[in-house]
């Protein structure tokens, strides 16, 4: 399952990207485009927007009730039956929503600190917008979060 997002979520498309799933996030006010978008690849739309919601015709869509993203994020994984498949996770940008490709650390050495160079042994890079990721801080704290989803998803 695949998604797009408007402006009132954006913060869920990140999750969703972190837990490896493909979700576009629509910057645009062009709210046709975005139907559009959605229609011809297939998302699903996630939004806060109530009239948007009511008019998106043959696309399928999801209204979510929730303020607080990972609320939010619960509440799209209950709905639709969403699995936390570990062997995804951190396997998207978070930026640009593109599939890492793993770097041997040799390739990243010029890019990253050298501190991290010397910490780290496991290095990604998009290939479209060129950010370099490894398992640091922000890993270890969404992996947490990542771990009382799992943790909701089972009572
Ligand atoms: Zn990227």
């Amino acid at each position: 399952m695949i998604f797009i997002a408007d402006r009132t979520v954006g913060k869920l498309a990140k999750w969703l990207r972190i837990l490896g799933y493909d979700a576009v996030y629509w910057r645009s006010d062009d709210l046709r485009g975005l139907l559009r978008r959605a229609r011809h690849e297939g998302r699903t739309l996630i939004t806060k927007d109530t009239k948007l919601y009511k008019g998106t015709g043959p696309v399928r869509a999801l209204l979510i009730a929730e303020d607080n993203p990972f609320l939010q994020l619960q509440e799209v994984m209950r709905y639709f039956r969403l699995p936390v498949n570990k062997a995804k996770l951190f396997s998207r940008c978070l930026i640009c929503n593109t599939p890492l490709e793993a770097v041997d650390p040799a390739g990243a050495r010029e890019e990253v600190p050298d501190y991290i160079y010397h910490t780290h042994q496991t290095f990604s890079r998009c290939p479209s917008c060129r950010k370099i990721y490894w398992a640091g801080t922000h890993y270890e704290h969404m992996a947490a979060v990542v771990k009382r989803l799992q943790h909701v998803d089972r009572s």
